[in-house]
């Protein structure tokens, strides 16, 4: 679908290869995990070691691929990228590993969909660099022991919850991303803005970079199509007011929320009287898949304030019912 916001990347996200940063001093915003990462990979670098496996979590489009990428470039090693539902046997990963120079980066995206017979196979192999096999069936089976390359594994998942405790226990560096701050996407989308060779004003910029949701992928996406909006108009170049246009157009308000969104916190207010309400309930109602509303939709409304996730379900704020226009239920004593 032509969603601005969702979990997947979709053609022109990636289209713009030379878009990407290469390095950690491109890279903008996350401060401390840049630090973090930048401190260990030098450390690593100077002992001629592989770095430490690394655990990024945080929503969709905040720049863990890209992340990776540079660990890797920084370095100075390869890189390989896959995902954890991509991993069907055992097998699979095992042809992955055993193909590894030393200390290459293996980017694991979704960890937490790993199967769990995958997820063993892994734990030797970032332990100690080996695997364990097993090979043949029945009487026949036994155990080799095959020794791998020192490699640093990067893992990308949502939610440090969703990952199981031995798996995360494994990752010497757990790094979490943080939505962007609107000056930091504002450096991201001129970026890219004068890499496409864009006529977008500072002012412009800071526009879209305020209704992106604190995320790259949707800030990317929106100043492609304000560059369709604005080449139709003519404009020849784009302030505020023409991004403006052009955002309202798709729906995307002044704070930055978009029509999925006003739809999820006015069923919770107009259906289940403000919650809380269980997030099957709300995907039922809303036909939407749970892992959208878990991972797309609910994590910016629970930053910006207009939603809690609480043991009950969710539940809308006060700021919730000032957002849609709506009077806050008063309190009843329990
Ligand atoms: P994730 O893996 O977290 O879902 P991603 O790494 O795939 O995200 P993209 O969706 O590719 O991120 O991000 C869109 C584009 O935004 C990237 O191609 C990159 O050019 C740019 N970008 C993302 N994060 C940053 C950043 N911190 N600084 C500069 N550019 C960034």
């Amino acid at each position: 679908s032509d969603r601005l916001v969702s979990r997947e990347r979709t053609a022109g996200d990636g289209q713009d290869v030379s878009l990407r940063p290469m390095t950690l001093a491109d890279f903008t915003g996350q401060k401390q995990v840049r630090e973090n990462l930048s401190i260990f990979i030098q450390a690593a670098r100077s002992r001629g070691e592989s770095l430490d496996h690394v655990l990024l979590f945080g929503p969709p489009g905040l720049g863990k691929t890209t992340l990776a990428q540079i660990v890797a470039k920084e370095m100075g090693a390869g890189f390989r990228a896959t995902s954890g539902p991509v991993i069907a046997k055992a097998g699979d990963l095992a042809a992955l590993l055993t193909n590894l120079q030393p200390h290459d980066v293996l980017f694991i995206d979704e960890i937490h969909r790993l199967s769990p017979a995958v997820e063993e196979i892994l734990y030797p192999a970032m332990e100690d660099f080996h695997l364990d096999l097993i090979i043949g069936e029945g009487p026949a089976a036994r155990s080799v022991r095959i020794d791998l390359p020192p490699f640093t594994l990067v893992g990308a998942t949502t939610r440090s919850g969703l990952i199981t405790r031995p798996l995360r226990e494994r990752f010497g560096i757990p790094l979490r991303m943080q939505f962007y701050e609107p000056e930091e996407l504002q450096l991201i989308v001129s970026r890219a803005a004068r890499l496409l060779d864009m006529p977008l004003l500072p002012e412009g910029a800071l526009e879209i970079a305020r209704r992106s949701r604190g995320t790259p992928r949707v800030a990317g996406r929106l100043l492609r199509r304000v560059r369709d909006f604005a080449a139709v108009a003519g404009a020849e170049v784009i302030d505020a007011r023409a991004a403006d246009i052009a955002l309202t157009r798709l729906e995307v308000d002044r704070l930055g929320f978009d029509a999925m969104d006003r739809r999820y916190l006015n069923c919770i207010a107009n259906n289940y009287g403000g919650g809380p309400v269980g997030v099957e309930t709300l995907a039922a109602a809303l036909s939407e898949q749970r892992d959208v509303l878990e991972e797309v939709i609910e994590p910016y409304l629970i930053q910006q304030g207009l939603l809690q996730r609480t043991p009950r379900g969710r539940l809308l704020t006060d700021m919730g019912y000032r957002y849609l226009g709506l009077p806050a239920p008063v309190a009843t004593p329990a």
